[in-house]
């Protein structure tokens, strides 16, 4: 009898320990599936949020607007500031990551431009990678690196890599005369048009161009109508002959590539029947002008548009010395050029003329205090 009283106990107990099992096994199933479910929402979330912070542009966005007017050196500066950004890393492709809240006007209807709207283009050539594109690289390249593109005439792995594969052959010849200038200002203006951007800028691989600067430039301009902005070099509009109504003589201004110049797509689209698909290469070559000189009749003869002068548009045809330390937080775009010893570039402390000859990297300093290579 006890032996069966026993039995029995023995048999419930496990039932019971099964029942517990069950119980505790149905549990922890579902915690695991709740955590799974979690960790599978966040991953949406994230990569949501990922592919909408592609959409909305980098660094610039939030700060555009925000800046004070006059310096960007409070913008990065670490004391006290809100928008102070971390130490800039040369190899870091999140500059300037800060802490801002947008403010949206309800009142604008198109959003404001940024630097993710602009198609920046840099003219270069094989024979000055080496001398010119360095300092570039290592200096306002690391802030617009997916907006601007080398247009050059020969493949080269190691700038392509140190482009981050921004550097396109044209296949254009490499010399300096007319055709190959308007050979390459053709790619330029076809692979603008392909971008679906707003602005198309155009500079030479010696100008130093001051990004935030050059966005808030063109956010006082409309992309939706025609601009053609730049600076000409020349103090009365250029006089040429008329070639198919000889003796008339026809004028207009043009913007001097070396200062760096941009178009609305508004313009560039009213520009394409005429100079896409290399047809600029042929207005060029029928003028018989350079690159800068073709835009400018295009724009101005052919389309009846006006050059609009922005004076912060600078090139080594002006003296770069005249350009006082106060007011280089202002400009847009700065060159140099040597003829012999005789130096064009700005007058800036920084670092000594072995270490940076043409000012780029003291310039940098100047409106970037706390990038990695500036003293501090
Ligand atoms: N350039 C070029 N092919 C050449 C020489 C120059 O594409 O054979 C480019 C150069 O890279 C620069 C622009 O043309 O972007 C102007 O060249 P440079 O500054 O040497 O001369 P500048 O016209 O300013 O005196
Ligand atoms: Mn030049």
């Amino acid at each position: 009898m006890s032996y069966q009283l026993s039995k029995m106990r023995l048999t419930l107990k496990r039932i019971l320990q099964a029942l517990f099992l069950a119980v505790l096994f149905s549990f922890s199933t579902l915690a695991m599936l709740r955590t799974l479910a979690a960790t599978s929402n966040n991953s949406t979330a994230t990569i949501e949020r990922a592919s909408a912070g592609k959409e909305e542009p980098p660094w610039i966005k939030n700060f555009v607007g925000l800046w004070p007017d006059r310096s960007l050196r409070s913008v990065l500066d670490d004391e006290g500031n809100t928008f102070a950004g971390p130490v800039i890393d040369d190899n870091d492709n999140h500059l300037f990551e800060v802490t801002t809240t947008t403010t949206t006007s309800s009142t604008t209807t198109k959003p404001h431009t940024t630097l993710d709207d602009i198609f920046i283009s840099v003219k270069t050539t094989k024979n000055f990678h080496a001398s010119r594109l360095d300092v570039i690289i290592k200096t306002w390249f690391t802030l617009a690196r997916e907006q601007t593109w080398f247009f050059t005439d020969s493949d080269d792995e190691e700038y392509s890599e140190k482009t981050h594969n921004h550097l396109i052959n044209t296949g254009c010849s490499a010399s300096h005369n007319r055709m190959a200038l308007c050979c390459k200002m053709a790619v330029e203006f076809d692979t603008f048009l392909e971008s679906n951007k707003r602005w198309f800028c155009h500079f030479d691989d010696d100008n130093y161009v001051n990004v935030p600067q050059l966005v808030r430039m063109l956010q006082k301009y409309d992309w939706t109508d025609d601009w053609y902005l730049g600076k000409p070099s020349i103090k009365a509009p250029l006089e040429i002959l008329d070639r198919e109504h000889i003796p008339q003589k026809i004028s207009f201004w043009f913007a001097t590539g070396g200062a760096g110049f941009c178009l609305s797509r508004s313009l560039g689209l009213k520009m394409k029947p005429l100079a896409s698909g290399g047809k600029f290469i042929s207005i060029g070559d029928k003028i018989r002008l350079p690159d800068d000189v073709t835009m400018g009749y295009i724009v101005e003869h052919l389309l009846s548009k006006q050059l609009t002068v922005v004076e912060e548009f600078h090139s080594h045809l002006e003296p770069m010395k005249f350009l006082k330390q106060s007011q280089i937080a202002d400009q847009i775009t700065f060159s140099y050029s040597h003829y012999g010893a005789e130096m064009n570039v700005l007058s800036l402390d920084g670092f000594n003329n072995q270490i940076d000859p043409y000012r780029f990297l003291s310039l940098h300093c100047h409106l970037y205090p706390n990038f990695s290579f500036c003293p501090r």
